[in-house]
């Protein structure tokens, strides 16, 4: 009953859900980003570590950023192990994104001796996540991957590169630790607790909504209720047939107690009945007749 009142939102949600968690996954935007601070002049830019590797300690990781490209003009994409190993161990890789798989590159690039990879996206503008993608079963295990790595989106790659072009002296950088969130573990409990929590508070709302909705249907409005007449009751001047108590509370009519008068003559404590038309049913206890159709007396269409 309920799962068929939701059907449609429901289906919307979950559906809004499976996109938002393949987003999470893919791109990786929950994940708090890092930043590359040039030592020289404390500039930052905004960076993301990988989902593999090891992660950045308190303190980061301090080495000389290398440009790829300067060494091996045909390996900027870091695809190839470089055919001679870098000088020493305090290289930090710059290669571009591209042509093959991050951990690729970063396999590549820790087996020339590079202490990190910055990996620098040339085409578009926006920071990812990077994960060991690839057609090869060593994907599954990343655990021979000893050097941390970072993504930069166009804009801090460009400026990094250009840097390294005109600067005379090798340029040492700093990759600073993600402040929080950086576990792609952490992804993972948001998405599988987080997401089903929202969508039962959704649920929950949406339920008492159409829930209000389907009382305020079954009520009377009080404009309505106001316009039914009243009167005092007197015992001396009661008929034979008259009722002597009110159904609702079952206590005897006493003298100048204010009674309602329902459109079929069924009668109430006014207190007792408007109570009852307005909080639970628009029908007379008695015979149950809806107090909201038109009567003889009040019809809602004048009849010309
Ligand atoms: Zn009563
Ligand atoms: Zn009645």
């Amino acid at each position: 009953m309920l799962l068929h009142l939701f059907k449609r939102p429901l289906l919307l949600f979950l559906l809004a859900h499976c996109l938002s968690v393949a987003r999470w996954c893919h791109f990786g935007n929950f994940v708090a980003d890092a930043s590359v601070v040039l030592v020289a002049t404390n500039a930052t830019y905004q960076d993301r570590i990988a989902a593999f590797g090891p992660r950045l300690t308190d303190e980061g990781l301090f080495g000389y950023l290398v440009s790829i490209e300067t060494i091996e003009d045909d390996n900027q994409k870091g695809c190839n192990k470089l055919k001679k190993k870098f000088a020493n161990d305090s290289c930090i890789a710059l290669v571009e994104r591209g042509q093959c798989s991050f951990i690729d590159k970063v396999r590549n690039m820790q087996a020339s001796g590079a202490i990190a990879v910055v990996v620098g996206d040339n085409e578009h503008n926006g920071l990812i996540t990077m994960y060991a993608t690839g057609e090869s079963i060593r994907i599954w295990d990343t655990s021979d991957v000893k050097i941390p790595s970072v993504f930069v989106a166009q804009t801090e790659y460009r400026d990094l590169k250009s840097l390294l072009v005109v600067a005379k002296e090798p340029v040492e950088i700093q990759l600073l630790k993600d402040d929080l969130l950086q576990w792609p573990l952490l992804d993972v409990i948001i998405v599988v607790i987080l997401s089903p929590t929202v969508m039962m508070i959704f649920i929950y709302v949406l339920w008492r909504i159409r829930q209000r909705q389907r009382r305020k249907q079954d009520i009377a409005p009080q404009q309505v209720v106001g316009n039914l007449p009243t009167k005092i009751f007197y015992r001396s001047k009661r008929q034979e047939n008259d009722p002597q108590e009110c159904v609702i509370c079952l206590e005897d009519y006493v003298d100048e107690d204010e009674l309602r008068i329902m459109p079929c003559k069924h009668e109430y404590h006014v207190k007792c009945i408007d109570s009852w038309l307005t909080t639970r049913q628009r029908f007379c206890p008695i015979c149950k007749r809806d107090v909201c159709l038109p009567t003889e007396e009040t019809p809602l269409l004048s009849v010309p």
